[in-house]
């Protein structure tokens, strides 16, 4: 019998066979009614429960199972409900709930962004005009009791901390932050004071901000909520969940007023494992070792873990830790069941959620044996492990390349300003140039051709030919609307990401490795396990396709290293930056075809670099340089007369800037339309020596923008980008848009470029 005890955090939402998903959007759709809506869902709930349960944790979490996203639950349940949905019903109604999340005629969704590094996106909270704060209802009472009447389970519930709940809400200015968080104690108190009544002995409380940045000015106040929410309640255990990284303060974090404090010793390392040895740790508390890495899709290694868990043994007592994941289950797939498609060595190496909750009972039961001084030998299931990532190490893909090679000098190019007078007279383009970012509306009857092209139902001829007829219609058309800058359309692809993985080495692809990406949507990320390699043009044939059909410029389109490696699972056993730079290496190859093959316009896309930049500031000048020199090196040693451009979105711009100037690229296109004012402030106060494009409208929104509102966009632009420097683009891809708005927002942007044209005659 283990005395080291075990802890799920969080599990994934989306059931094996996404049922989740698919309730979800039957109820939308109206196929479903509610009633039978919310029978389906408490199956589902209590399904998953006992599914945790017979894992043989012994913290099973509740409250953190949704009907879209936890962030939001919050915000329901603390009546922080934004004005425009009010009039549709209660707090805790079904239509609130999901008109927050989704938006309805006359009242936009609330914001959603990325949660910290991850790929997962949460509701963002407005605060702004909402001063009333009160717990409308509580939903972690109703899960609590829900699973121990449904199964006779004592749960941990599950609550996103005040801490982190208000750092992630916008509308808080920073001199009312410390009066917001106090504002938010009583709610919190009366959340927990409810639990304790029906029962409840343990709450876990999640503050994932404590591993970003935290002021210092922050830590007496996290003193003052969390003494506060503890002495409401001295009979109702804290557990104070950190993950993402290691806590900022451990000293004082360490000593809060809580019972147990959970520390990341995946993301967090070496610095949770230093703060413990140095700092010690309180007699009594309890100590959240998260050793199973909850974002990685693979087997932990027993022999790391358990070495880990032995130095950590020398400062707290094993019987004062629980063995856990690093973080929610959430970010990884249900089960490697039914994974069976592909390499077998691939297959072989991967746990997901389930199997990281049987990695965490036979860690422990370990773990008892060294308590009670028996030999230490690894139970059947670890000693898989072992096997299955001694054969990942040695698979043939992982020994391809050198992984030597990140100083080898990355080829330098003429100084920007030679580069743009050879461009000018190369592609002899009017001033305040059209394009937009590369792919075009993705219609139904294309998707459904790759479908069935991918099934064998169709063949190689039939679906290239619809691909090229719609490129050419495409060429056509931007060709009539005026636009300078053609692109062929991308409608070869999926995704930005799964497509160039399909076609480099290196990748494997799940047959159902699905995670939930925000609300009902779930991706299923490639997977890098070996070395990414070359394997002969990708892009090459629909480039020269569209370029066959017109005198205008078109060009080629990449997804860059950055954006490969963040919206994809990859391999430990190297860092992020090698694998970038294999992915750079690759992409060059191309990058030097398409020139080659005299296209003189290539665009690296990379959407996601400032995505995954660290969480702490201090670690950002690291992490820009190597990604920065990814991104050079796949399009090194190109000539400087052929146009390299690069296109980002979702990132504010004025954190980057210094990283985006290193990048030298000929020409960027940036999204603007959530921070455009912000975007202007920053080029004035530094401004950018090459080209740059300013989204000049908001390719999410299906409303057609007039041409007025894009030609005041290029007129605020041209105060901070001179007229011979500035483009004209749409703020992102097209694909998810119609037709006919495509059309008609394309013509008014093109209109617009030739008006501003004219006013600077
Ligand atoms: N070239 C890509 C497209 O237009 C870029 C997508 C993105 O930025 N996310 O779809
Ligand atoms: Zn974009």
């Amino acid at each position: 019998m283990s005395i080291v005890s075990t802890a799920a955090l969080g599990y994934p939402r989306i059931g094996e066979n996404r049922e989740w998903k698919k309730l979800l959007e039957a109820y939308w759709s109206g196929k479903k009614d509610q009633s039978s809506f919310q029978t389906e869902m408490r199956d589902l709930r209590i399904r998953r429960l006992s599914r945790i349960q017979q894992s043989g944790v012994n913290f099973v979490p509740s409250g953190d199972f949704t009907l879209y996203d936890s962030m939001l639950d919050h915000i329901a349940a603390f009546s922080l409900v934004p004005e425009r949905f009010k009039d549709l019903g209660t707090p805790d109604s079904l239509a609130v709930y999901f008109a927050m999340a989704r938006g309805i005629e006359g009242a936009p969704a609330c914001e959603m962004t990325k949660w910290f590094d991850t790929n997962y996106h949460y509701l963002v909270p407005e605060l702004a005009h909402s001063p009333e704060l009160k717990l409308a209802f509580n939903p972690w009472l109703t899960a609590y009791t829900e699973a121990k009447e449904a199964l006779g389970l004592q749960t941990r519930p599950v609550l996103i901390g005040p801490y982190t709940f208000l750092r992630l809400a916008k509308g808080v200015a920073a001199n009312e932050f410390a009066y917001r968080v106090r504002k938010l104690i009583p709610v919190y108190s009366q959340v927990l004071q409810q639990l304790a009544e029906a029962g409840a002995e343990w709450v876990q409380i999640d503050e994932p901000s404590l591993v970003t940045d935290v002021p210092d000015a922050h830590l007496p106040l996290l003193i003052e909520v969390y003494s506060a929410l503890k002495s409401a309640h001295p009979q109702l255990k804290l557990q104070l969940q950190t993950y993402f990284g290691s806590v900022q303060h451990p000293k004082v974090i360490f000593e809060l007023p809580v019972d147990g404090i959970g520390l990341d010793f995946v993301r967090g390392q070496p610095d949770n494992l230093q703060a413990i040895e140095q700092y010690g740790w309180v007699k009594g508390k309890i100590l959240g070792a998260g050793i199973v890495d909850g974002r990685s899709i693979w087997r932990v290694n027993p022999d790391q873990a358990l070495a880990l868990i032995e130095q950590l043994a020398r400062v707290v007592p094993l019987e004062q830790c629980i063995i856990q994941p690093s973080c929610s289950l959430l970010h990884s797939p249900v089960t490697v069941k039914g994974e069976s498609s592909g390499d077998a060595i691939v297959n072989g190496a991967f746990a997901f959620a389930d199997e990281k909750l049987e990695e965490l009972v036979s860690i422990a039961d370990t773990c008892a044996l060294l308590l009670s001084d028996s030999s230490p030998v690894l139970p059947p299931r670890l000693e898989t492990n072992r096997l299955a990532l001694a054969a990942l190490r040695g698979h043939p893909a992982r020994q391809r390349a050198s992984n030597q090679a990140l100083s080898d000098t990355i080829e330098t190019r003429a100084p920007f300003s030679n580069r743009h007078a050879l461009q000018r007279s190369r592609f002899q383009l009017p001033l305040l140039p059209t394009t937009t970012i590369g792919s075009l509306p993705q219609t139904a009857d294309i998707r459904k051709a790759r479908l069935d092209w991918r099934r064998g139902t169709i063949d190689d001829l039939a679906y290239r030919s619809l691909l090229n007829e719609r490129t050419a219609l495409w060429i056509k058309r931007q060709e009539e609307i005026g636009i300078d800058v053609l692109v062929h359309g991308e409608f070869e692809r999926t995704d930005m990401v799964e497509h160039f993985a399909h076609l480099l080495d290196g990748y494997h692809f799940t047959s159902n490795g699905w995670v939930q990406s925000y609300g009902s949507r779930c991706v299923k990320p490639p997977i890098i396990f070996g070395d990414v390699m070359d394997r002969g043009a990708m892009t090459l044939e629909d480039t020269l396709y569209a370029q066959s059909l017109t005198n205008r410029p078109v060009k080629g389109m990449l997804t860059g290293p950055i954006t490969m490696l963040a919206w994809s699972f990859y391999r430990d056993d190297i860092s992020k930056e090698q694998i970038a730079d294999q992915i750079a290496r690759a992409l060059n190859a191309e990058v030097l075809r398409l020139e080659a093959a005299g296209i003189g316009m290539i665009q690296v896309d990379e959407p996601a670099l400032r995505e995954i930049a660290p969480l702490k500031r201090n670690d950002w000048p690291e992490y820009l340089e190597w990604s920065v020199n990814a991104f050079r090196r796949s399009v090194a040693g190109v000539r400087n007369d052929t146009q390299i451009h690069t296109h980002m979105c979702y990132c504010d711009y004025h954190e980057i800037i210094d990283a985006v100037e290193a990048m030298d690229a000929d020409v960027i296109s940036l999204e603007t339309s959530r921070s455009h004012g912000a975007l202007i402030q920053a080029l004035h106060h530094q401004p950018y020596a090459n080209g740059i494009g300013l989204g000049v409208y908001d390719i999410h929104s299906p409303v057609v923008p007039d041409t007025n509102t894009m030609l005041e966009v290029i007129r605020d632009s041209l105060a901070v980008v001179p007229s011979d420097r500035l483009w004209v683009n749409p703020d992102c891809g097209l694909k998810t848009r119609g037709e006919p708005e495509t059309l008609a927002a394309l013509e008014r942007m093109t209109e617009a470029a030739r008006l501003a044209r004219r006013e600077l005659q």
